[in-house]
């Protein structure tokens, strides 16, 4: 039993239906998770026709699993992509698919404000296989144009950033990209598909550590790419040998939690907002970094490129390091961990976290000020998030 496509289907409608797998001998209604590692065959025939792809049967699940698809084809219509790919990690997608594009002697075009996992990757890895990659500052397209050259292969992007929220104007880094012939791979995390749908921008693929806001509940690690058939298909067989598939029971964590994307994602955007205005009218607070906020420098892009502005709020304190770690210590409802997307408050100081280890120097000059803190919002009550703020900024500065 597979949903009728008579006609489209809005976001949510999709959300809850596509790609799952009514069972139709018992009717269950939700997509069993295929816990398997092999499938069986009833003759060589038939395992010679799954292997050489005549038939669509699964045959072993680092290859390809029916609760693993499932999730995949939920992503791909989010997205509004014809395929996706869905891995063990965020970080699974991203190296998966940079390796699929890049053969040494290339060049990567990046942002430099990306996620850390991600910095590795290009700086350290990549480089040592002869693909040099140059960052770029991601508000600044003109910077994109001069930097894209002939043998640029990707052009990487993430909008809103972490932990400054800037953007990336889509459809003009698309353009910039098309002229070189650059493939424009979008790590769309921050968003969701809910918020922000990079294909229908010309970008080429959008990718998701599915960790956060896609699966969203802090409970499993997975990751995916969706775009056209011709990029994905070979990311898929190259996950084969790279073998950083997800298991049938992450797909299935995955699969459940992509059925209130947008329930969800809605008490994001309205705790992001109502959290982020209260921040920016409180005596203690010296600046605060949201895409929904009219006095962000790029309010108007956010606005066209961009349904709603998320759950994360990053904001600096009027004060120091000290008072900041106190500030942050005295939370009881925001948990103090380094993840976003999930259903609880979390809160983190990125210079004693994610950008720890990074030179101080460097790191004052990529905006990360020791009073940065940073907060993805859950989805509890607005007014039990501002109460916990509230006393928090009170035991930082008593
Ligand atoms: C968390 C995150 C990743 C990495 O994803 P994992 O699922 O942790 O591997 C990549 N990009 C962004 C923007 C992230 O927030």
């Amino acid at each position: 039993m597979i949903m009728p496509r008579a006609k489209q289907y809005g976001f949510s409608t999709k959300a809850v239906r596509t790609g799952e797998r009514t069972d139709p001998e018992t009717g269950a209604v939700v997509t069993p998770i295929y816990e398997t590692s092999v499938f069986a065959f009833t003759s060589t025939q038939q395992l010679i026709d799954a292997v050489s792809e005549k038939s669509s049967r699964d045959v072993y699940t680092r290859w390809s699993n029916p609760t693993i698809t499932a999730a995949e084809k939920k992503i791909a219509e989010l997205e509004g992509a014809a395929d996706c790919a869905v891995f063990s990690s965020g970080m699974a997608a991203i190296s998966t698919a940079i390796i699929s594009l890049v053969s040494p002697g290339d060049h990567i075009v990046s942002v430099r404000d990306l996620y850390g996992g991600t910095v590795g990757l290009f700086s350290d890895l990549m480089s040592r296989f002869g693909v040099r990659t140059t960052f770029i500052e991601a508000t600044n397209i003109d910077e994109i144009s001069s930097t894209v050259r002939s043998n640029t292969k990707i052009l990487f992007l993430e909008t809103p950033t972490n932990p400054t929220l800037k953007l990336v104007d889509l459809q003009k880094a698309a353009e910039v990209a098309a002229k070189h012939g650059a493939k424009v791979l979008v790590d769309n995390t921050f968003a969701s598909p809910y918020n922000q749908q990079p294909l229908q921008f010309n970008c080429h693929a959008t990718l998701h550590s599915a960790t956060k806001y896609l699966a969203g509940h802090n409970d499993v690690t997975a990751g995916a790419i969706a775009g056209p058939r011709e990029l994905i298909e070979p990311m898929k067989k190259l996950r084969r040998t790279l073998g950083g598939v997800l298991d049938p029971h992450g797909a299935w964590l995955l699969l459940r939690g992509m059925k209130t994307l947008a329930l969800r994602m809605a008490q994001h955007n309205s705790n992001g907002q109502q959290i982020a205005e209260y921040l920016e009218n409180h005596p203690n607070v010296e600046k605060v970094y949201y895409p929904g906020l009219r006095t962000h420098p790029q309010h108007t892009l956010a606005k066209r490129q961009m349904k709603g502005f998320g759950g994360v709020v990053s904001f600096e304190l009027k004060g120091d390091l000290n008072q900041t770690m106190r500030f942050v210590d005295n939370l009881k409802l925001a948990l103090l961990g380094p993840s976003l997307g999930g259903a609880e408050t979390l809160v983190s100081q990125p210079s004693t976290a994610s950008h720890y280890f990074m030179d101080p120097d460097e790191r004052r000059k990529a905006g990360i000020s020791d009073s940065l803190v940073r907060l993805s919002l859950g989805i509890e009550d607005p007014e039990d998030i501002i109460s916990d703020l509230a006393q928090a900024f009170d035991k930082a500065n008593a």
